[in-house]
C-alpha cells in the first residue's frame, strides 16, 4: 500500500526532482536493476528496485514496468499486477514499455486466477500455514477471565455475606441465610464451572486457525504431517 502510494507521487514529482541529489544514486540504480535482469539474477534487481522505492527520490517512470517484470518472476504475481497496473495507468500507451507490459498483463492472467481459485494461500499467493499458538483449534484455553482463574466468585445476591436482609412488616430488619450461597458468600464461577479455564477465539489467527506465512504457494496440497490442518472447502 505504502509502495504504491510512494510510487504514485514519485512519478508526478519526476520533473521537480531535476538536480535532487538522489537522482545520480536512483539513475544508477536502475541501471544496475535493468543490468540485473539482463543477467536473469531477479533477486539481485529487486534488490535495486527497492532501494529505489526506499530512497525518498522520485522513481523513474519506466522502473514500475521493470520491477513488474522482476517479480513476475519471483513468483511475486500480485505485487507484479500492481506495480504493472501503476505503470500503465501513468504512462498510458506512451510508454516505452507498452507492448511489452501489456504482454506481461497477459502472462499474469493465469497465475493469479490460479492465486485466486487456491483455498491453500492468501491473495497474494502466501501459504497459509497452521497457527502456531491453537494449533489450527482455531480456540486457546485460557485462564477464565470472569473469575480470574479463582473458581469462585462473590455471590452478587447477599454481596458476598453469605446473609441477605429484609424488613419485617413491622419495619424490623431480619436476617437470613442467602438462599442462592447458601450462606457461603461465594458461588462457583458460573462462567468456568470452576474449570478456572475458559475457551476463547485465539488471538494470534482470530479464530482462523492459520496464519499469513512468507512461503509461495504452488497450490499442492503438501504431502506433509500439516495437510490434515488444511481445511479445503
Ligand atoms: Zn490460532
Ligand atoms: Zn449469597
Ligand atoms: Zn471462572
Ligand atoms: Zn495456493
Amino acid at each position: 500500500m505504502t509502495i504504491s502510494l510512494m510510487l504514485g507521487t514519485g512519478i508526478h514529482n519526476t520533473s521537480l526532482a531535476q538536480g535532487s541529489p538522489n537522482l545520480g544514486k536512483t539513475d544508477r540504480l536502475m541501471e544496475m536493476a535493468k543490468a540485473s535482469i539482463a543477467k536473469n539474477e531477479y533477486k539481485k534487481a529487486n534488490y535495486y528496485f527497492r532501494q529505489i522505492i526506499e530512497s525518498s527520490a522520485s522513481i523513474p517512470p519506466e522502473m514500475p514496468y521493470y520491477f513488474a517484470e522482476t517479480l513476475y518472476e519471483l513468483k511475486q504475481y500480485d505485487n507484479s499486477a500492481k506495480f504493472l497496473n501503476k505503470y500503465l495507468e501513468i504512462n498510458g500507451f506512451k510508454a516505452d514499455n507498452y507492448e511489452s507490459a501489456k504482454t506481461l498483463e497477459k502472462k499474469l492472467k493465469a497465475p493469479l486466477e490460479a492465486i485466486a481459485a487456491c483455498k491453500l494461500c492468501d491473495s497474494k499467493g502466501y501459504r497459509y500455514q497452521m497457527c502456531p499458538t491453537c494449533h489450527g483449534e482455531k480456540v486457546i484455553q485460557q485462564d477464565c477471565s470472569y473469575c480470574k482463574g479463582n473458581g469462585i466468585v462473590g455471590c452478587s445476591r447477599c454481596k458476598a455475606t453469605g446473609i441477605v436482609t429484609k424488613k419485617n412488616v413491622f419495619n424490623i430488619t431480619e436476617y437470613y441465610q442467602c438462599s442462592r450461597c447458601k450462606g457461603e458468600g461465594r458461588l462457583t464461577c458460573p462462567r468456568c464451572d470452576g474449570s478456572l479455564k475458559e475457551v476463547s477465539a485465539c488471538h494470534t489467527c482470530s479464530g482462523f486457525g492459520e496464519v499469513h506465512s512468507e512461503e509461495l504457494c504452488d497450490h499442492q496440497v503438501q504431502d506433509k504431517h500439516h495437510d490434515e490442518n488444511i481445511t479445503v472447502q
